[in-house]
């Protein structure tokens, strides 16, 4: 919207929630495999360009429910593609994730590296990824797909923050364990081979994120376009990184507990992020780890229930 571009926003929210869409963006509640309302509204809003938000996110809960990951992640997903096709729309934007590399031989983590995931929630964006590049062979769409490093933060006026149930990611958990309102955050492993043997991650804020989706617009000019970005700042940060900057930004000590490691979880994860810079021009407005949390920190203080119990 602030881009200059009309937007619609269509969920079926199992996850999502309505008190995140601004009043004036129009809103379609369906599920992306129902193939008469997506088609009905790519229509009737005349859409030209698709943006994939819609997955389940857990590595974990993954590991545990392959089959409803495929079906959520993947048969549906494919059935979006269809109806786009179906309907004439063309270009097609989609949330990867770093999680198709696997554990990489190489840190930071380019494009060409090869895909092999270790859970079936990279292997599900792997699949996507793949079709999406028959689809574009076959001339039906262009596409770009974003690698995700890790989604963090929230909007800088403190409106839009994250609400997950059950919660389960890190930084969220460690904000409201240092605020009182949780127990004390596990800490998934302690014995990688990391400088301080928690896992490395590069967290990259939800805005920038946002930014370079935008960026990406003007080059999906003709079908048969396929582009890929690994998105992250290229800064890797511990676990124990973490947990610092959330005492330093709430000033009051996280309580945690050392546990095993979590199952699906490599070691380090780090982008290269040299061709979206480049090819995008992006160029992160939060590059520490700080800015990052106190953004987190200021939407889980102005909301302590999440979207709809203020
Ligand atoms: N983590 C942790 N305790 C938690 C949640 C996460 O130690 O309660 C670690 C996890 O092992 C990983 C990092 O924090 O190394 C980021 O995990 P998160 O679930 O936030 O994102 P992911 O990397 O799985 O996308």
């Amino acid at each position: 919207m602030a881009a200059g571009h009309s937007v619609v926003v269509l969920d079926n929210l199992s996850y999502g929630h309505r008190e995140s869409i601004p009043k004036d963006v129009p809103f379609v509640e369906a599920d992306m495999a129902d193939s008469v309302k997506v088609r009905a509204a790519l229509r009737d809003y005349k859409i030209e360009l698709v943006m994939h938000f819609a997955a389940l996110i857990n590595v974990g809960e993954s590991v545990h429910q392959p089959e409803r990951y495929h079906e959520n992640n993947v048969v549906r997903t494919f059935a979006l593609l269809d109806a786009m096709i179906a309907e004439g729309v063309k270009k097609f934007v989609f949330s990867s994730t770093c999680a198709t590399f696997g554990v990489p031989d190489k840190m930071p983590m380019s494009e060409n590296l090869p895909q092999k995931p270790i859970n079936p929630y990279g292997q599900n964006k792997l699949d996507v990824e793949l079709k999406l590049r028959q689809l574009a062979r076959e001339g039906k769409i262009s596409f770009a797909a974003f690698r995700y490093f890790n989604a963090a933060g929230a909007s800088a006026d403190g409106s839009i923050g994250e609400d997950h149930q059950p919660e389960t990611h890190l930084i969220p958990l460690a904000i409201a364990a240092a605020l009182g309102r949780r127990p004390a955050l596990k800490v998934f492993g302690t014995d990688y081979p990391t400088p301080d043997g928690t896992c490395l991650r590069d967290y990259v804020h939800v805005d920038d994120l946002s930014s370079a989706h935008i960026a990406v617009f003007d080059k999906l000019k003709e079908t048969g376009l396929a582009f890929f970005y690994n998105l992250g700042i290229g800064v890797p940060y511990s676990v124990e990184d973490i947990l610092k900057s959330v005492e330093r930004v709430t000033g009051k000590p996280v309580p945690r507990e050392y546990v095993e490691r979590r199952e699906g979880d490599p070691p380090a994860l780090y982008a290269d992020a040299t061709k979206v810079r480049k090819e995008l021009g992006w160029k992160p407005k939060y590059d520490t780890l700080d800015a990052i949390v106190s953004t987190a920190v200021r939407w889980h203080t102005l909301h302590p229930q999440g979207f709809s119990k203020r």
